[in-house]
């Protein structure tokens, strides 16, 4: 797809040059993200669209405040507000209540030394007054409008919100590579603001590979299965906010593949394929893919997804990423959240995404070998304690589904991790967040 981006971009190589640890043959995750994450060019048009059509989209320049938040001095407490100076004399305070200041209802003039004024949480504070003493403490005599309460019950300035203390007008709201979230949206609002520039959506194309793959609504001859990866990127791309563009299941056949990968590139910002990258077939997809662009072929230190392709592919002057995953279909989704992910949200410009990993007790022993990176699938649960703990899936196989769909959270052993025994700690990242 055409970009009209002028910064200048990592490629691919530039990203490879000079690593110390880089072994194709045994990529780590860090490393594997690293890499991809400085090879993505964020696209750069950016389009101006309603605040509420802009829900998780990509903010494409700072917003800029206009307004001081809040825009006057108010009350923090429901009580009387009045001149701080009028605690100096110690003992008790008798004030007389001028008049009342309620929410959009302002009190008309300034306080005068004596006077109080009524006044409600978020009414703006009267001229002539800097503090306000809570209802609660103060004595009002009979129906009179007199109060009284004692000196030391508040000190000056007490229970008021000043003028622009959430946000001062110039200061910025939100820093360009936000991605919307309803806090954002109200804060947009909050200011005034009707349209936000954001960064156009990235376009994702996808296919499946496999003469074994055949797609709902037809029939299975012997040896066939349903697509499954087609439905489960869809999904995950849906999430991200990407417009998707599904290009179907191509056959094993390089001319078929390269012919697809072509009308890709040129309609596409990321290309993410499925199958024909395991050992067997690499290379004919790999001399494929070299014809296209610069990708390069790991075996990831990881569990499941362990054959991966990364690169940069051209056609008729476009240029795409090309995510190469493995077959299986747990092994996509792993893949996807794992390395594509991070690649895809600098793609949208986003700034980088943290997923809380937090450590929760296991429920069972896992027995795993040091020196890759395992991604279970798991389900976390609180005890009778109320406790959080984490039961991993009892099939892990890369080609389950049903597992994937039944966990509600990734347990991450890394690299050095051996065997976990029963009530030890493991890093688990929550499928389901709040917002
Ligand atoms: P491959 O990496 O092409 O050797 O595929 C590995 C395994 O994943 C094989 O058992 C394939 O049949 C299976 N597989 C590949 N692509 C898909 C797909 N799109 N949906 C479901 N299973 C798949
Ligand atoms: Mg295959």
């Amino acid at each position: 797809m055409p970009d009209d981006d002028a910064t200048p971009m990592t490629t691919l190589d530039e990203a490879l040059a000079g690593l110390p640890d880089y072994d194709p043959d045994h990529m780590t995750v860090e490393l594997a993200r690293a890499i991809i994450a400085r090879t993505a060019r964020p696209v750069s048009a950016v389009e101006q669209i309603a605040v509420r059509s802009a829900l998780g989209r990509v903010l494409g320049r700072d917003v800029i405040s206009a307004l001081d938040v809040p825009a006057f001095d108010n009350a923090a407490m429901d009580g009387y507000a009045f001149a701080g100076s009028a605690l100096a004399t110690g003992g008790d305070v008798r004030l007389r209540v001028a008049g009342r200041s309620f929410a959009g209802h302002p009190f008309q003039r300034a306080a005068a030394p004596g006077e109080c004024v009524r006044i409600m949480t978020g009414a703006l504070l009267p001229a002539g007054c800097d503090t306000v003493i809570p209802q609660e403490q103060v004595q009002r005599e009979g129906d009179t409008e007199i109060v009284t309460f004692a000196a030391n019950a508040v000190s000056p300035g007490r229970h008021v919100r000043h003028i622009g203390e959430d946000l001062a007008a110039g200061q910025t709201a939100l820093h360009a590579g936000k991605r919307l979230r309803p806090a954002a949206l109200g804060l947009l609002a909050s200011l005034g603001i009707g349209e936000v520039p954001v960064r156009r959506r990235i376009r994702v194309a996808f296919f499946s590979t496999g003469d074994e793959l055949r797609s709902v609504g037809e029939s299975l001859a012997p040896g066939n299965l349903y697509d499954s990866n087609r439905y489960t990127l869809f999904g995950m791309l849906q999430r991200l906010g990407a417009e998707v563009l599904d290009l179907g299941v191509v056959r094993d056949d390089p001319q078929a593949i390269e012919d697809t990968l072509r009308t890709a590139c040129r309609d596409a910002d990321a290309v993410i394929t499925s199958g024909g990258v395991s050992v067997g077939e690499a290379d004919f997809t790999r001399e494929m893919m070299t014809r296209l662009g610069n990708v390069v072929f790991w075996k990831m230190a990881m569990r499941p997804g362990r054959p991966f392709a990364f690169g940069e592919l051209e056609a008729d002057g476009h240029r795409a990423l090309l995510f190469g995953l493995p077959g299986n279909p747990a092994a996509v989704m792993a893949s996807f959240y794992h390395l594509v992910r991070d690649g895809l949200f600098a793609l949208m410009g986003a700034e980088p995404q943290v997923t809380p990993s937090l450590p929760v007790p296991t429920t069972t022993a896992i027995a795993k070998r040091p020196g890759r990176t395992e991604f279970l699938r798991g389900i976390l649960a609180a005890d009778a304690q109320g406790c959080w703990r984490v039961t991993v899936a009892d099939a892990q196989g890369a080609g389950i589904l049903r597992t994937m769909s039944e966990a509600n959270c990734f347990v991450t052993l890394g690299t050095a991790r051996g065997d976990v025994a029963a009530g030890e700690l493991v890093d688990v990242i929550a499928f389901d967040g709040l917002v």
